[in-house]
């Protein structure tokens, strides 16, 4: 039986950490969010409002809302000041596992005892960092992709010890927030979709690394093909090319395969700080980026 959750609080307000304050707060939760860099959360919001207005994209809460939402989320400075009353934690802090490992285990102390303890990492399995908790019955991960953007679907995979009732929880919380749960019952590297899109990703960071294709004609096709308004580079650059870095090493490290090694000319990026949109620079420029124009499918 799921525990019925009032109190969410997200450490890390990124990309994503930001988007899921927006979607806890906009379903009515008391959320607070905590994170080093002062105005973090602000600055995700304004680039990722101005992105989404510039692609014309109905996000999955209304403009008009954003606002509002914005003041309901508490920001709070103090780590345990933040997680203190929390009954759930998503931690969305930078793909970096000895990173997220320190982070449940300051949470592990500073939360509730019976508080759930997720994580939104890309490809690190919960396993792997429960144990710095104390309490890996209560660890989960619960891994969001653009939600405001209305890419509403969330894979939940529990870890070694996670008990059926937090489990039960999660997917439940993850439908309050609108978005659609993908349970994953065994634990697998990459989780559900995400281990589709990883598929994709590598093949065309392959072709563009080595030569192969032009990283506009990948997206090309990928529009063309699925009607979409961006390709996978224009994903990555929204993403954060470090943080795709850092998830493409996480699956090499695992499978120690040289397919599956980032090209170097993807780390040559990210050592110069062109990170994509949250830089304004990636393999496009921001803002009005090239893919946007009209003339980008069919220009010679
Ligand atoms: P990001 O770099 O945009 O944000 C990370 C935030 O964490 C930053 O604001 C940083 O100041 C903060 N931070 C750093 N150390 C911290 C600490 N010790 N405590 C609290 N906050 C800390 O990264 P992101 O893209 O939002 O990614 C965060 C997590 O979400 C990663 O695990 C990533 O794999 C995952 N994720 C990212 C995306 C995406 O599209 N960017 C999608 C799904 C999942």
């Amino acid at each position: 039986m799921a525990l019925p959750l009032q109190r969410v609080a997200v450490v890390g307000s990124g990309v994503l950490g930001t988007q899921i304050a927006m979607l806890a707060a906009n379903a009515g939760y008391k959320t607070k969010v905590y994170d080093p860099v002062k105005g973090a959360f602000d600055a995700v919001f304004n680039k990722y409002m101005a992105d989404l207005k510039a692609k014309g994209v109905t996000p999955l809460i209304p403009f008009d809302r954003w606002e509002g939402i914005r003041k309901n989320v508490m920001h709070v400075t103090d780590l345990a000041e933040a997680v203190k009353d929390a009954q759930l934690v998503i931690e969305a802090v930078p793909e970096n596992l000895p990173l997220k490992k320190q982070v449940f285990k300051d949470l592990g102390k500073l939360t509730p005892p019976n508080c759930i303890l997720a994580t939104n990492s890309s490809s690190i399995p919960v396993s792997r960092m429960e144990k710095s908790s104390g309490r890996p019955e209560y660890c989960l991960n619960i891994h969001f992709y653009f939600p405001l953007q209305g890419v509403n679907m969330v894979d939940i995979m529990g870890g070694s010890k996670t008990l059926k009732k937090v489990f039960d929880t999660g997917v439940e919380w993850i439908r309050t927030v609108n978005c659609v749960p993908l349970r994953v019952n065994k634990e697998i590297l990459g989780f559900c979709f995400n281990r589709v899109w990883r598929a994709i990703k590598r093949e065309v960071l392959y072709m563009w690394g080595n030569g192969f294709v032009d990283f506009r004609d990948s997206d090309r096709a990928w529009m063309i093909f699925t009607g979409m308004k961006e390709g996978p580079f224009a994903l990555m650059d929204k993403v954060g090319l470090d943080t795709i870095y850092n998830i493409e090493m996480v699956y090499y490290k695992d499978s120690k395969l040289k397919l599956d090694k980032p090209p170097k000319k993807l780390l040559d990026m990210v050592k110069k700080g062109d990170l994509g949109l949250k830089t304004g620079k990636g393999f496009y420029t921001y803002p009005n980026p090239e893919f946007l124009q009209s003339d980008f499918i069919g220009r010679k």
